[in-house]
């Protein structure tokens, strides 16, 4: 495990739409200070010197980028802590989501050497979890995956590291982003003890880093390779490609790269028994990286000198460094399961986030079903409604056709089908309903019968459809004579009937005379034909035949045909009997 934050090597460049309204001379110097500061850390620093001194000129947002790019030099300094309060400062000030997003992996990053694990990891997941939607930025996408790689290799979670590596390897046209993916999967490979069968593809990551002068990542794929060339035997040939590029792992000034360098000659320079150059190298790997952090560097540089000084059977000091070494090594152990445990912490915490939106997905989709279920009630509710609606709609349309048909076969079965006034059995129902009502309210009332003179003879004469035609004018005048509320019927072949009530024999006879005036008046010219159109008129009264309608028949149907015997056209009434046993004739035509 090395500790080493390698986020100085990431291709963060900001995007053009930055700063358009302050200074182009600043903005540009902001921008190729960023772009360098890992290939060039001298210039870099001269850069943000240079950039303080003009400070005035910088708008918010410049500003928040140059303590962002303050930060990386606080950390390539060896300063994590400072970096990191810093970034966590901007972290929560900034408003630019870039700005925000570079500090949240700065955090993250800087993890190991701040030894604030838990929150480096949750950083990590933050801009991972921001950058992996399918719309996110794709070079911020890239950061992530960068630091993703970097910290999970920091983290000894190889197979994490070596997956994110190939996802930046495969998306990536950043030559730079490539060096670094292309470092960590070796690191990761390594660390999985899978270190690449072609040695092509360690040269081609080291080419691709040495092409755009990334010193820092060609001299930790250098130690990369040492350390398993070592591991796998060649301990001559990792010696000599480290002390053969020991001065430009220098150059790059990178103290903990440097310290790497060192500890492993020293190790190396130790099993030739070169002690004095041993001892040398260890020390110079331990005072170059002075912070007190544990590394496996300074396990190792450590590791040395106590062999070195109990080779040389210098005891006390053997004694004191080995208990250096010891402190060291359980430290750096201590580190190691620390890590471990922050990592765990933070995946449980990720699992339970899953398990929290999961949990509310499936809420949500209960939700969801039962709005679905109170909509289809709903919908069920309106259409079982109309579906009443329809049925009562339909039971009301049938219930008025009967009624209706009801109505048409009563009015037939009451009517008189040519001449459209009742018939014989509804005039003598109604009849008999009214003579009963005329008693109870102790009125009187007439029967009038008529009957057509000598009908058979119009038949006869001028045929049955003149024939019907006439009686269809005397229903016509039968109905005219009558008073209002007056009964008239049909009640044979050439036969009406007149129930009147609360007339009397004079009231009767009144109506009989209007009607004989109103047959008298029919115009048969009409239907083309001359001819007398009378009726003899039968009368009688409730005074005289009482309220029985049989009896009141009887004698008007008497009367009537003693006006057809005395001579036709003309109107009789039933009288009390006389002493000659006939009726005695009231008025006559
Ligand atoms: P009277 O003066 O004695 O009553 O002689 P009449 O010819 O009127 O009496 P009769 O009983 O001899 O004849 C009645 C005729 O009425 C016989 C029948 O053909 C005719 N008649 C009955 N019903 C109808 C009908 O609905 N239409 C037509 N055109 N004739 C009818
Ligand atoms: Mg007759
Ligand atoms: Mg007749």
């Amino acid at each position: 495990m090395r500790l080493a934050p390698l986020i100085l090597g990431l291709a963060l460049v900001l995007g053009p739409e930055a700063g358009l309204s302050a200074p182009p001379d600043f903005q540009s110097r902001l921008e190729e200070a960023d772009a360098i500061r890992s290939a060039d850390p001298a210039a870099f620093v001269r850069a943000l010197d240079a950039l303080d001194a003009r400070i005035d000129e910088a708008d918010t947002r410049q500003r928040q980028h140059l303590q962002l790019l303050h930060a990386y030099r606080e950390a390539f300094k060896g300063d994590f802590d400072g970096a990191v309060a810093l970034a966590r400062q901007l972290h929560a000030e900034a408003r630019d989501p870039e700005v925000k997003l570079r500090s949240s992996l700065l955090i993250a990053n800087s993890a190991a050497a701040t030894r604030n694990f838990a929150l480096g990891l949750s950083h990590l997941e933050q801009s991972l979890a921001a950058t992996g939607a399918a719309d996110a930025d794709p070079r911020l996408r890239e950061q992530a995956l960068a630091v993703a790689t970097i910290l999970y290799n920091q983290f000894s979670k190889y197979e994490l590291s070596r997956q994110y590596a190939d996802q930046l390897i495969a998306s990536t046209t950043d030559p730079r982003t490539r060096c670094i993916a292309r470092q960590q999967r070796l690191s990761a490979l390594r660390g999985l003890g899978s270190w690449p069968a072609d040695p092509a593809e360690v040269q081609e990551a080291l080419a691709g880093c040495e092409a755009i002068g990334e010193k820092v990542f060609v001299s930790f794929i250098r130690i990369e390779m040492a350390r398993h060339m070592a591991a796998t035997g060649d301990r001559d040939g990792a010696e000599k490609l480290l002390s053969r590029h020991l001065r430009e792992a220098e150059a790059a000034g990178y103290a903990r790269l440097i310290s790497e360098f060192r500890s492993l000659l020293a190790g190396y320079r130790l099993e030739k028994d070169d002690l004095a150059n041993a001892r040398k190298l260890a020390r110079s790997a331990l005072d170059i990286d002075a912070d007190s952090s544990a590394s496996l560097p300074k396990v190792e540089a450590l590791e040395v000198l106590y062999r070195v000084a109990e080779r040389e059977g210098n005891l006390p000091a053997a004694l004191d460094y080995y208990r250096q070494y010891a402190q060291a090594d359980k430290t750096y152990l201590d580190d190691v399961m620390v890590r471990e445990l922050a990592f765990q912490q933070s995946r449980n915490e990720v699992q339970q986030k899953d398990q929290a939106i999961a949990l509310l997905s499936k809420q949500n989709q209960v939700l969801k079903l039962e709005q679905e279920v109170a909509r289809t009630s709903a919908q069920n509710t309106r259409l079982l409604l109309l579906l009443l609606a329809v049925v009562l709609a339909a039971i009301g349309y049938w219930a008025y056709k009967i009624k209706r048909v009801q109505t048409r076969f009563r009015i037939l079965a009451q009517t008189d089908g040519l001449t459209g006034i009742a018939n014989r059995r509804h005039f003598r129902s109604q009849a008999e309903a009214l003579l009963a009502d005329c008693e109870a309210a102790g009125r009187s009332a007439a029967l009038v019968l008529l009957d057509l003179d000598n009908f058979k003879h119009i038949n006869d004469q001028h045929g049955h459809a003149a024939g019907d035609w006439v009686l269809k004018q005397v229903a016509d005048a039968c109905h005219a004579a009558c008073r209002e509320g007056d009964l008239c019927g049909r009640l044979g072949g050439e036969e009406f009937g007149i129930l009147s009530c609360g007339a009397d024999g004079d009231a009767a006879e009144a109506i009989a005379q209007r009607c004989r005036e109103r047959l008298a008046a029919i115009d048969t010219g009409l239907i083309h034909h001359a001819m007398p159109i009378t009726a003899s008129f039968g009368c009688t009264t409730t005074a005289v035949s009482g309220h029985a309608f049989e009896t009141m028949f009887a004698h008007a149907d008497e009367a009537m045909y003693l006006a057809k015997n005395s001579g036709r056209d003309q109107v009789r009434t039933h009288a009390v009997r006389t002493g000659d046993g006939g009726s005695r004739p009231a008025i006559t035509a």
